[in-house]
């Protein structure tokens, strides 16, 4: 193929994606949209320059404007957190985990973390498994005990097995709490007090539900008495690709050590400014915004219980987070489930859930699938239309519905929702395809 057409196909790909997304209900809860204002500053020069180092004490020339705004850009993290100390530079949320291991662990140290099928992420994981933790920084990972009932870490189990673990001389260097299937609030201010005790650094990841504690729901995972806390910038907080770590002034000098030199070289200069964006939209906004995409995730989440789905957590209210899984494996498996909903616009995944792994379910075909409804409340639905959305659900993956059919009724769906809300301003859709060549 000659080169031009080769460009032509990449653009002609980029289009049809943003038509799809724009027709589609997107559910991944990992995932949101930002607003234009946060587009348009991923769009920038500042994505062209290299900040290696601090505001004030950076490596290279030509970086004025870039520290006016990373200065912000912290100000505006440590406020909407209410952290002594953020470090705005890790490109991701990995990153910032992997920060949060450089700085207050040795290779060979031992860390407690949620396995995945009880909602770890892969950057929490063991060696054998090619997670972060172990593969990269040399962590021997331990799992918490989980209650797949209350669907959180179980209390008094991690409790015996640490301190079983510190007989052995072999106590937990580093705590990390949170994770990526996240419907409850972990126990941080029950196991926090008790893991210091035994030496170890605890961190809470908050990825998924940083949104959620932005706007004063969830949990508040510093003022429980997490030391620092990592997330992503992108979930239910809906900034552009990136990372964080939070955390008092005492952790300044190694995270900052960790996160430059050690793991970045270019921060995405341009994503820290929208990182910024963000931030301030989320200090003015984040409340509401927070308390709607909980309410719609209780909504959809009792919604699909009625058209007759199995969802976890019901013995708790099924969820207080954006997120909502369903165990389907008396319908079929979540891999199938997943690519019969894709047909149908409705994007989801499948997902490992508790008691899988003994089941002899892997991850391509897991025992359940996660919705998340951050997105779709950025785009302003509410109460309406995730019971219409629960019932595509059902009518996909239990119900013998067309996906084609249902495909037409999300495209229909969408057409009142175009625009992110909870945002200063910005005329342009939130799929809109911005060409600038
Ligand atoms: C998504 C996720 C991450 C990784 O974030 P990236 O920004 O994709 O690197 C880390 N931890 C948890 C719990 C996650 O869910």
């Amino acid at each position: 193929m000659r080169p031009r057409e080769s460009y032509r196909r990449v653009f002609a790909s980029l289009k049809r994606h943003h038509k799809w997304f724009s027709e589609s209900i997107p559910l991944i809860a990992s995932e949101n949209i930002p607003s234009p204002a946060v587009r348009e500053a991923v769009a920038s020069d500042f994505g062209n320059r290299y900040a290696e180092g601090w505001p004030g004490e950076r490596v290279y020339a030509g970086c004025t404007y870039i520290d006016e705004v990373e200065e912000e850009c912290m100000a505006l993290a440590r406020r909407l957190f209410k952290a002594g100390f953020a470090d705005v530079r890790p490109i991701s949320g990995v990153v910032a985990n992997l920060a949060v291991y450089s700085a207050f662990s040795d290779p060979g140290d031992v860390m407690v973390a949620p396995s995945i099928p009880a909602g770890g992420h892969i950057s929490h994981g063991k060696k054998e498994h090619s997670g972060t933790a172990g593969l990269v920084h040399g962590l021997d990972v331990e799992f918490y005990p989980f209650d797949a009932e209350e669907m959180s870490i179980d209390v008094d189990k991690t409790r015996k097995k640490v301190d079983a673990l510190a007989k052995e001389g072999r106590a937990p260097r580093i705590a990390m709490l949170g994770g990526s299937l996240f419907l409850f609030p972990h126990p941080v201010r029950e196991l926090a007090p008790f893991l210091k005790g035994h030496g170890a650094h605890v961190n809470y990841d908050a990825a998924h539900v940083a949104g959620l504690v932005a706007g004063g729901l969830f949990q508040r995972p510093l003022a429980e008495g997490a030391d620092t806390m990592t997330l992503s910038t992108h979930k239910t907080l809906f900034g552009p690709q990136g990372g964080l770590v939070l955390g008092s002034k005492e952790h300044a000098e190694p995270l900052k050590k960790a996160t430059f030199p050690g793991l970045t070289s270019s921060h995405h200069v341009n994503n820290m400014a929208a990182k910024a964006v963000a931030f301030a939209e989320a200090l003015e906004f984040g409340k509401k915004y927070a308390a709607k995409v909980v309410s719609n995730a209780r909504t959809l989440a009792g919604a699909l219980a009625s058209e007759g789905f199995r969802v976890l957590g019901e013995r708790r209210g099924y969820t207080e987070s954006h997120q909502v899984a369903v165990d389907v494996t008396r319908i079929s498996d979540g891999g199938s489930i997943e690519a019969q909903l894709e047909k149908a616009n409705i994007i989801v995944n499948r997902q490992l859930i508790p008691g899988d792994i003994r089941a002899g379910r892997n991850y391509l075909r897991p025992g359940g699938i996660r919705l998340g409804v951050s997105e779709v409340t950025r785009l302003g639905m509410g109460a309406g239309e995730m019971r219409e959305i629960a019932s595509l659900i059902w009518g996909v993956a239990a119900g013998g519905m067309d996906p084609a059919r249902a495909a037409r009724r999300a495209r229909e769906m969408r057409k009142g929702f175009q625009r992110a809300r909870f945002c200063f301003e910005g005329s342009r859709g939130a799929y809109e395809y911005v060409r600038m060549r």
